[in-house]
């Protein structure tokens, strides 16, 4: 079966094709500026030359067209005609209480995902977008929806609750649902399977960390906690966004400065955490550059980052009472030696061991970078979104049939 998966941002579109007899990646690409003047098309199919096109793409349904076109090119596709192409799998963001799992696509379920705007106004609509401009393009194709938040679905009350007055949870749906999920689901079952052992059994600790960022804890393979919330704003320091923060600094900030909600959510999301401290970057190669160089700012964003890190990794040892993994994943994750090392330098009291040189090793494969002597297995996997939506949606279409 070949499955397209496909995610959808606002002026963005993500795309990748799947073979799914041996989960070969047949060609993937991104539409950028959608309703600019001039959309950017790059296309990379697997054994041949990679592909730009600028063109007018004013709305997803153009974008989706053009990815058709071009998947069945003569000279740059990797398909005779689009129906060889037999489910479409999208990424969503926001399932909320209704979904616990990836869904197939029915009127219902898009009912639902519209009702949820309010929880993602930034994310939930462009998906919508991408799910019709599919359906228009392919009728008759089953599509199917991951969320982003369905993983963490199993989170105990006294997690997901927030101390707050309880009506607003009835009345707004105010609680944590995390974010993610596909990354965190993907990396602990592959940690799992890499160190040859029944995820049942572990207690594993999962860093997806790239310019948004968060920790789960893993118990038998379920989510027990995660560090995002309602919103991704919670939790660890990232490229824009504060993460956790005394909640009485917005109205204080508010009052002070005279700012506005979006004023001040602006600024939470996109002018804080390492880009803020810094006063540079929000780009941890950035952050790392200036704290070998010794400046004196990046420095700091680069110890306040870890720190924050390795707190809560300590957090979630206690909120599992032990761990037996690390993963760490994402682009900070999987590509930066000296964070996971001074990360783990402080996290020997858990009976963590980190062996430096397998530490500095660069590779796309997943790894194990803790010694035999160390009592928590640290590893480095490199996260694939894609391959868990695209499993998905095979799988559910295969059970419909
Ligand atoms: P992601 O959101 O997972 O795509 O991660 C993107 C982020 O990963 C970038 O903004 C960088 O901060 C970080 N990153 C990528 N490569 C490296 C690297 N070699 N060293 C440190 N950070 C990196």
């Amino acid at each position: 079966m070949k499955v397209l998966v496909i995610n959808s941002g606002s002026s963005s579109l993500k795309y990748q094709l799947y073979d799914m007899t041996d989960e070969s990646v047949l060609a993937k690409g991104l539409v950028e500026r959608i309703g600019m003047d001039s959309s950017i098309l790059n296309h990379k199919p697997t054994g041949k030359e990679e592909v730009t096109e600028v063109s007018e793409i004013l709305e997803h349904n153009t974008a989706i067209r053009k990815v058709l076109d071009m998947l069945t090119d003569p000279e740059h596709g990797v398909l005779e005609s689009v129906g060889e192409i037999q489910a479409v799998g999208h990424r969503v963001v926001h399932g909320g209480e209704a979904f616990k799992g990836s869904v197939l696509v029915t009127g219902e379920v898009k009912s639902e995902i519209r009702r949820l705007f309010d929880l993602a106004p930034l994310h939930n609509p462009p998906a919508i977008m991408g799910i019709t401009a599919a359906e228009r393009n392919m009728p008759g194709v089953p599509q199917v929806v991951a969320f982003d938040t369905a993983f963490h679905q199993t989170m105990d009350e006294k997690v997901y609750l927030y101390p707050i007055p309880k009506v607003l949870y009835k009345k707004h749906h105010v609680r944590r649902y995390g974010a993610h999920g596909t990354s965190h689901e993907y990396v602990s079952k592959a940690a799992a399977e890499y160190l040859d052992r029944p995820i049942e059994d572990l207690k594993i600790i999962t860093c997806h960390i790239g310019n948004g960022a968060s920790l789960t804890a893993v118990k038998g393979g379920k989510s027990v906690d995660t560090s995002m919330g309602l919103t991704p704003l919670e939790g660890l320091m990232m490229g824009t966004r504060s993460g956790d923060l005394d909640p009485a600094i917005v109205t204080f900030v508010m009052n002070k400065e005279e700012l506005s909600l979006s004023e001040v959510n602006s600024m939470l999301n996109k002018h804080s955490g390492l880009l803020a401290i810094s006063g540079s970057s929000s780009d941890m190669r950035d952050i790392t550059d200036g704290w070998e160089a010794g400046e004196p700012n990046e420095t700091l964003a680069f110890e306040m980052y870890e720190y924050r890190l390795r707190k809560y990794i300590g957090s979630y040892a206690a909120a599992m009472n032990g761990v037996d993994v690390i993963v760490f994943t994402a682009g900070v994750g999987e590509n930066s030696a000296i964070v996971r090392e001074k990360v783990c330098q402080n996290l020997t009291y858990l009976g963590v061991e980190l062996d430096k040189e397998l530490n500095k090793i660069r590779s796309g494969d997943p790894r194990r970078i803790s010694t035999p002597n160390s009592k928590v297995e640290v590893l480095v996997i490199p996260t694939n979104e894609e391959l868990v939506i695209a499993r998905d949606t095979h799988r559910i279409v295969q059970e419909e049939k």
